[in-house]
């Protein structure tokens, strides 16, 4: 077998032709070549979202102030749409529905009932409705306290809890 000749590298060579107990010196201290980095800052907390009061204000065709409803996430909104209140927001969609010929009988009858409604409280009220009731709040189109309450329990009875109830679960 042939052994194949070792090829010693310059370093290697160097230090081999150095006297033995030779004293380099100390290591040449090399230049920091890496950036320092600036000192981290503390970091900024984000600023809390600032949080709109919603307040009353009046329709602006009835010139009634219109209450707050909550949006079922422990959130209030305005009750109504756009600038009305509940009681004048639709009632031009209701006419339209009413006048259609083609809507069917009880469509006509909720649509009637909804323009019976006047506003109290700042939400929509019907003076004859069964109130507490389903019926109440869904053929009568009022929004009092008690039909409210039944309709949000006949929504968590349906097993689609609103979201404030399961909050009420979880907390
Ligand atoms: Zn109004
Ligand atoms: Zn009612």
């Amino acid at each position: 077998m042939v052994e194949r000749p070792v090829v010693l590298s310059e370093r290697a060579l160097k230090i081999l032709s150095e006297p033995a107990g030779f004293d380099p010196g100390p290591t040449p201290k090399m230049p920091r070549t890496r950036e320092v980095r600036p000192k981290k800052l503390p970091r900024q907390r984000k600023p809390k979202p600032v949080v709109v009061e919603v307040v009353p204000i009046p329709c602006v065709d009835c010139g009634e102030l219109r209450a707050l409803a909550s949006t079922g996430i422990g959130k209030k909104r305005l009750s109504g749409h756009s600038d009305r209140c509940e009681v004048c927001a639709d009632i031009d969609r209701f006419k339209a529905t009413i006048a259609d010929p083609t809507t069917k009988t009880h469509k006509v009858t909720r649509c009637r009932r909804s323009l019976q409604r006047v506003l109290r409280d700042g939400r929509a009220y019907h003076p004859d409705a069964p109130h507490g009731t389903i019926n109440g709040y869904e053929m009568y189109g009022c929004r009092c306290e008690a039909c409210r309450e039944s309709k949000s329990a006949a929504t968590a009875h349906y097993g689609r809890p609103l979201r404030s109830a399961r909050e009420k679960v979880a907390a």
